[in-house]
């Protein structure tokens, strides 16, 4: 790790060890050289790294509680406000980068772009449009119409469809487009496969002619195999694989994001939040079986991708980002090093910047963080806000002494319960 970084506007131009030119006793940080404007990162005591990329962020649902919420509660208006609320909450906790799969109201292009163009404070962002969904569904079963859209879902139900809305989401601004494999039914235990090969494989054909790759959510065996047999560029979860799959992945060449942070913080946080414990056991057999066969394509030479799915209510903006990273050393049993590749050098694929972002090295754009201490060594210092000490985005000083955002509920905002559970006569009258 380099002990100094100097750039210039959105640019590494030196990386270095630092010892020639560090700044006084215990500091680190950012200073600026009034002579040729460069912006020096000097790292004294400190770990200088990649900014984070996190390769899976929904970063327009606004912490919903339920899918009921986000699906039939929300407003055009105030979920484009929410999501420039909450953007700048990942660049105070050192991310610099997102993949975003698919988002409300078709508004990923738009926030993109918003940010981009300067008039929204946030970082880099790589974004679907809608996910796309059979009229079986997908994660929130009945809810999902037979067509039309709902929330984040685009319901396709030919072969037509699909090219139809594959093409029109590219020609909207998609980065990537998302086909939702799997999907629950409630009278059916875990997700089934709600995609054909055949009908994945006319996604990829369709977008990769226009030069877009493709994701897939994929929470069982047969449709990660699948998914990658059809051409999927990264594949969302990746759970349960079986020999067949990771045969299909190793040979296919997609990426994996397993996506393990969600799953981890209902089984070891959710009850201190009011989350149901029915799923706690089931959850920590996906971790486990998933993580085994993610480790073994690791090994057979899979990218792997970190991504947190951040957005819900237990993945509030800005506090689990690197969980993730975390959580490969602990499953996945990669050093704390190779962690932090995948999510830097690897994620920096997810988000069509292999060249630009994801390794401090001269040209690449200055997207640093300064971390206190040696996360090589301990990589849990990363998820503590407290240990960042400089935060650069395009070259730019994040704000890291300013207030966390916070804001008020408005009317109607919010879902409200009457009660957790029915008022019975009998619990008023033991
Ligand atoms: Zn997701």
């Amino acid at each position: 790790m380099p002990g100094e970084v100097i750039c210039r506007g959105d640019e590494i131009i030196a990386v270095g060890s630092g010892s020639a030119t560090a700044g006084p006793e215990g500091s680190a940080g950012f200073h600026e050289r009034e002579l040729d404007s460069a912006t020096r990162v000097d790292a004294t005591g400190c770990t200088v790294m990649p900014g984070l990329i996190d390769a899976h962020c929904h970063l327009t649902f606004d912490e919903p509680r339920s899918n009921d919420e986000l699906f039939f509660h929300r407003d055009h208006t105030l979920a484009a406000l929410a999501t420039a609320h909450h953007l700048p909450k990942l660049l105070m906790a050192g991310v610099t980068s997102v993949a975003d799969p698919d988002t409300i109201f078709r508004m990923g292009p738009a926030i993109r772009d918003a940010v981009e163009a300067g008039w929204i404070e946030g970082p880099r962002i790589t974004t679907g449009v809608a996910a796309l969904l059979t009229a079986v569904g997908g994660t929130a079963g009945r809810l999902i119409p037979d067509e039309g859209e709902v929330g984040y879902a685009e319901v396709v139900r030919t072969t037509d469809e699909m090219v139809l809305a594959t093409r029109r989401q590219i020609k909207e601004g998609a980065d990537f487009v998302k086909i939702h494999a799997t999907g629950s039914i409630p009278t059916r235990s875990g997700e089934l496969q709600v995609w054909t090969r055949q009908e994945m494989r006319v996604v990829c054909d369709t977008a990769h002619d226009l030069g877009v790759p493709v994701a897939a959510h994929c929470r069982n065996a047969s449709s990660t195999r699948d998914a990658a047999l059809a051409g999927v560029d990264i594949i969302y979860h990746a759970s349960f694989m079986d020999e067949e799959a990771l045969e299909a992945v190793v040979e296919s060449g997609a990426d994996l994001c397993p996506v393990f942070t969600f799953l981890s913080n209902l089984c070891d946080h959710g009850p201190e939040v009011g989350a149901g414990t029915n799923m706690v056991d089931v959850f920590r057999g996906e971790i486990a079986a998933t993580a085994e066969m993610v480790r073994r394509a690791h090994d057979a030479g899979v990218r792997l991708l970190c991504g947190s799915e951040s957005g819900f209510v237990l993945t509030p903006y800005g506090h689990w980002h690197a969980r993730e990273v975390e959580l490969f050393v602990e499953h996945l049993d990669l050093s704390p090093l190779e962690a932090i590749r995948c999510a830097t050098a690897n994620n920096a694929h997810a988000v069509h910047a292999a060249d630009e972002l994801g390794v401090l090295s001269v040209g690449r754009r200055a997207d640093v963080l300064v971390v206190q201490g040696d996360v090589a060594s301990d990589v849990s210092l990363l998820g503590d806000r407290r240990n960042l000490r400089a935060v650069l985005s395009r070259g730019v000083p994040v704000d890291l002494q300013r207030a966390w955002p916070t804001r008020d509920p408005l009317p109607g905002s919010r879902v409200g319960n009457w009660a957790e559970r029915p008022l019975t006569w009998d619990l008023v009258n033991p």
